[in-house]
C-alpha cells in the first residue's frame, strides 16, 4: 500500500492555537507515523513548502496525485474548545471508515474522548482528492485537559495510535533522530535519575514547544540534552541544530544575560538544564530567582567559572559542555 501522509498547515499558515500550537504538534506526531507505517509500505511525504499560504492545501494534495498514493492521510489538531479525537471523511462511501473508526478506538485507549468518525464533503482534503483520504483531528488544543493528556501520553503513542489504526500490523518503531555532534567529543551527557518526574516534565514541555519527539522517560541523555540546546537557539534566533557551538556560543553573547529578576522560555531553559545536570533550582517557573541563582553560582564554581549568579554565554557553554 501506497500512503500519502502530511501534518496540516505552514509556517505561513500556523492553524489552531491554544494551549499547545497545532503546528507544533502535528509536526512532532507526523514522524512517527510515517516511520511507523514504512515498516509494511510505502509512505510519500506530501508536505508542500512550509513558505506556502492559503494553496498549501492544494499543493498537499498534488504531491498525493503526483505520487499516485492509495491513502491520503492528512494530521490536524482542533480547536473550538471540544474534547478528543475525531477522524473526518468524505462521506459514508468512504472506504477508509474501519481505519478511521480504529484510530479513533485507539486514540480513545490513550483516553482520549472518542468523538468518532464525522463526515465533512465540504472540506479540501477530503473533497479535492481523487484517492481515499482522512482528515486526523488528533484533540483540541485549546482544551486543557486535551493539552495536557497529549503532554503526559506524547506525540509517539499519538502516532502509533494512527499508524495502528491505518494498519494494525506495522511495527512500533524509534524514530528519534541520533544527534550528530561533531563540535566536540566531550559532549556526552550523563544518565541520572531514571524516570524521574521532573525531567519528564521537561522534555513533554520541549516536545509541545519545540517539536522535539523526545520520548518522555525521565531519563536525562543526549537526545534530551540535544531538545534543550534547540530550545535555546530558538529562543535566541538561530539555527536550531541542537549543536552548541561556536554560533550558539556567539550569539548567546549577545541574548542570553540571565540574573535574578529575569524571566521566560529562556530562563526556563537555563532552570531545565540545570535540574538535568544536578544543580537544582527548586522549581522549574521560567522565573530567575534566589534560588536559580543559588543553582547557577554552583555551576559556575563547579565549572571554574567566575561566580557571579549571571547566566551569559560561558555559563551556558559550560551547561551544555562547550568550552
Ligand atoms: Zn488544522
Amino acid at each position: 500500500m501506497k500512503y500519502g501522509i502530511r501534518a496540516g498547515h505552514t509556517l505561513k499558515t500556523v492553524g489552531a492555537v491554544g494551549f499547545v500550537k497545532e503546528y507544533d504538534v502535528v509536526r512532532a506526531i507526523k514522524p512517527f507515523v510515517v516511520d511507523m507505517l514504512k515498516t509494511k509500505h510505502t509512505v510519500i511525504d506530501c508536505q508542500p513548502d512550509e513558505n506556502s499560504g492559503d494553496n498549501n492545501l492544494t499543493l498537499g494534495i498534488n504531491i498525493a496525485h503526483a505520487n499516485n498514493v492509495d491513502i491520503f492521510a492528512s494530521i490536524h489538531a482542533n480547536a473550538g474548545k471540544g474534547k478528543g479525537v475525531e477522524v473526518l471523511l468524505y462521506d459514508s462511501s468512504s472506504t477508509l471508515k474501519a481505519q478511521a473508526q480504529a484510530i479513533c478506538n485507539n486514540m480513545a485507549s490513550l483516553g482520549f474522548v472518542n468523538r468518532g468518525i464525522k463526515y465533512r464533503p465540504d472540506l479540501g482534503e477530503l473533497k479535492n482528492t481523487n484517492m481515499p483520504a482522512m482528515i486526523i483531528e488528533t484533540f483540541f488544543v485549546d482544551t486543557q485537559g486535551d493539552c495536557d493528556l497529549y503532554n503526559k501520553v506524547g506525540a509517539k503513542a499519538i502516532g502509533e495510535a494512527i499508524a495502528k489504526g491505518l494498519d494494525s500490523t506495522v511495527a512500533t518503531v524509534q524514530t528519534q533522530p541520533t544527534p550528530t555532534d561533531t563540535t566536540n567529543t566531550a559532549n556526552t551527557a550523563t544518565v541520572t535519575n531514571t524516570g524521574d518526574s521532573t525531567i519528564k516534565s521537561i522534555q513533554s514541555a520541549l516536545n509541545s514547544r519545540y517539536s522535539t519527539r523526545l520520548d518522555v522517560d525521565g531519563i536525562f541523555g543526549n537526545l534530551t540534552k540535544t531538545a534543550l540546546i534547540k530550545g535555546l537557539q530558538r529562543e535566541i534566533g538561530t539555527t536550531a541544530d541542537g549543536i552548541f557551538g561556536i554560533n550558539t556560543y556567539t550569539v548567546c553573547g549577545n541574548k542570553t544575560n540571565l540574573k535574578n529578576g529575569s524571566s521566560g522560555k529562556l530562563v526556563y531553559i537555563l532552570q531545565a538544564t540545570l535540574y538535568c545536570l544536578g544543580f537544582d533550582c527548586k522549581g522549574i517557573d521560567s522565573i530567575f530567582g534566589a534560588n536559580t541563582q543559588s543553582a547557577v553560582k554552583a555551576l559556575q564554581q563547579a565549572k571554574g567559572l567566575s561566580v557571579d549568579g549571571i547566566a551569559g554565554k560561558n555559563t551556558f557553554a559550560k551547561l551544555f559542555g562547550y568550552k
